[in-house]
């Protein structure tokens, strides 16, 4: 029986989790963090009998001990809280579903406690992927890719060569304003910005889609899970979402992976690597599909993508900007309190004023997300 613990249990990830690990039967639920959404949380609980939760607050874990007096579940809180699911000596995969850099120091723990991880949290190796990749290699475990993408870039590689890996092509929907200008774009409204046309995902990540910034951080991810250099990664838009990535090899082959856009595919893979499961859900039929097309990324209109090959290029501490800056900004877009053009000017702005640290600590990766903050925080005023 595997045993895996998951941060972010309540979330879109999360629960598709625990969806897959109640149809297989075989995974047991060892331990689960969850922001604030205790009632979501309770219910996991009483399903999946975890003997550890974490939750953020004081306040959450006093209305969440309440609520499970009648079961023996130790309820802990805040970073030290995340940090003991990702280390709980039960388990043996961390699944990382919690949105930002607050993964970083929970990836971490859970490495050095010698856990594989199932990585869906992009944010932690897009700003410590020069910490955690050599970590893991070190500790000997292993990170699979959760994301869609990078799963199928996993799978399309699977007995390959590595040294023989050309190109990676990073497929894209291109979200839902694929094709508008940017005086289209000056207005749109959080609803419509929500509405993804293949994937139902947590807000931000749905955010991150329509500016593109998504394929950006996407693009530092597969950076390092896969060793590439930046420039050797070509985003290419499919609007449909059925090709999940391919890659090309020296001899120019190209390897895709396709299916419907489910996430529990490459959940699924992430937890049972190398075994296939049977998983219920529709198939792809070609017949009705008739076509797959392909177009090149709109970075002019979509700065956001653009602005990612150039953290990545310079490294160090820029892509912490970047990400620091879009994860502020999408959270005042969600408040309405900044438009949508404005989420790619804030964060060049933030990148601009940056002065890149070479090879930055965890401890200056969190301070730098601090000080951007700090700084969209005071341009505000
Ligand atoms: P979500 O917003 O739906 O869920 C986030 C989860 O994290 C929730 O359970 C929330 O309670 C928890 N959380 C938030 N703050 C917390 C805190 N302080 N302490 C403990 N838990 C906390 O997000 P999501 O869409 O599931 O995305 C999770 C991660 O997976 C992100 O990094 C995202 O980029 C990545 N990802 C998501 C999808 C998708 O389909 N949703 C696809 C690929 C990658
Ligand atoms: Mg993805």
């Amino acid at each position: 029986m595997k045993k895996i613990a998951i941060l972010g249990s309540t979330g879109s990830i999360g629960t598709q989790t625990l969806e897959i690990a109640r149809t297989n039967g075989d995974l047991e639920i060892t331990a689960l963090a969850a922001g604030s959404n205790v009632e979501r949380l309770e219910a996991q609980i009483r399903e999946f009998h975890p003997s550890l939760a974490a939750v953020w607050t004081e306040e959450k874990a006093k209305e969440l001990k309440s609520r499970i007096r009648d079961l023996d579940v130790r309820v802990v809180t805040g970073m030290e809280g995340l940090i003991e699911v990702a280390e709980q000596p039960e388990s043996g995969i961390l699944v990382t579903a919690i949105v930002g850099m607050i993964g970083i120091r929970p990836t971490i723990a859970a490495m050095k406690a010698g856990k594989d991880i199932a990585l869906a949290n992009k944010e932690t190796l897009v700003t410590a992927g020069h910490i955690i990749m050599p970590l893991a290699e070190e500790c000997g475990v292993r990170i699979l890719p959760v994301d869609s993408e990078h799963s199928a870039i996993f799978q399309c590689l699977n007995g390959e060569n590595r040294g023989e890996l050309h190109k990676i092509l990073l497929t894209a929907s291109g979200g839902p304003f694929r094709g508008k200008k940017k005086e289209e774009l000056r207005d749109v409204q959080v609803e419509d910005a929500l509405k993804h046309p293949n994937w139902s995902m947590g807000r931000k990540i749905t955010i991150d889609s329509a500016t593109l910034v998504n394929k950006g951080l996407e693009m530092m991810e597969a950076r390092w899970l896969f060793g590439v250099e930046p420039e050797d990664i070509k985003i290419v838009v499919q609007p449909k979402s059925i090709i999940h990535s391919m890659v090309e090899f020296a001899d120019g082959a190209v390897i895709a992976q396709l299916g419907t856009p489910d996430m529990k595919l490459p959940i699924q893979y992430a937890l049972y690597y190398p075994q296939r499961r049977y998983l219920p859900g529709e198939r792809l039929d070609f017949w009705k599909l008739g076509q797959i097309t392909f177009e090149e990324p709109d970075m002019e209109n979509f700065p956001g993508l653009g602005l990612a090959f150039d953290a990545a290029a310079a490294g160090g501490s820029l892509p912490t900007v970047y990400n620091a800056a879009n994860e502020r900004a999408v959270a005042l877009f969600l408040d309405r309190k900044i438009g949508f053009l404005e989420i790619p000017e804030l964060i060049e702005r933030c990148m601009k004023e940056h002065k890149v640290i070479k090879a930055p600590s965890v401890e200056e990766i969190l301070q730098t997300e601090t000080e951007v903050y700090e700084r969209i925080e005071q341009m505000r005023h």
